[in-house]
């Protein structure tokens, strides 16, 4: 993504707006793999200071992403909004001012763009909010199907809490007793 940015170096000040959508590649981030299932969209809007261009905006796409507890893909719509500066400078010198390097009369967006995906794109996430995951004994997606081995662990977890009652019952029988 590239802003040819001649008009507004001469005119300090007025700001001009851009749609773009282009398709991504898959981006590897700590062992993840992000894959786009959608363009990747920016909407930015930028104005040149006399020094340096200030840009604001919202980038948004689609992640194919697996489900963390029931492993099934879905897909995950997220969007970030942003406010960042690109200033004439060496690409050492603009990352020293947390800034982003334009040289000539072109805004390159690209490594932006890679930052606020890499920083931003959601990596975890659950196919749905009450997504039951798969069964711990025999592995079967609890989604889709019942399987045997869930009533059986249930009803072991509602045995478990008669025990306050059994300990109160023997502390009042002490108490009696005193
Ligand atoms: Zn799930
Ligand atoms: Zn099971």
């Amino acid at each position: 993504m590239k802003i040819n940015v001649a008009a507004e170096l001469k005119l300090a000040g007025k700001t001009s707006s851009r749609h773009f959508e282009e398709e991504h590649a898959p981006v590897e981030l700590g062992g993840h793999r992000l894959i786009f299932t959608m363009p990747i969209s920016v909407d930015i809007s930028y104005a040149y200071d006399g020094e340096g261009f200030s840009a604001q905006g919202v980038l948004s796409s689609e992640l194919l992403m697996n489900c963390t507890k029931c492993h099934s893909e879905f897909r995950q719509p997220f969007s970030v909004e942003f406010s960042e500066r690109f200033i004439k400078a060496s690409d050492d010198e603009a990352e020293e001012l947390e800034c982003y390097a334009f040289s000539g009369e072109v805004l390159e967006l690209d490594k932006m763009v890679l930052d606020l995906i890499v920083l931003n794109a959601p990596v975890y996430g659950l196919c749905k909010p009450d997504c039951k995951g798969l069964c711990p004994q025999c592995g079967c997606d609890l989604n889709i199907t019942q399987c045997a081995c869930v009533p059986l662990a249930e009803e072991e977890e509602e045995e478990t809490p008669p025990s306050p009652f059994a300990q109160l019952a023997a502390l009042l029988n002490i108490e009696e007793e005193v």
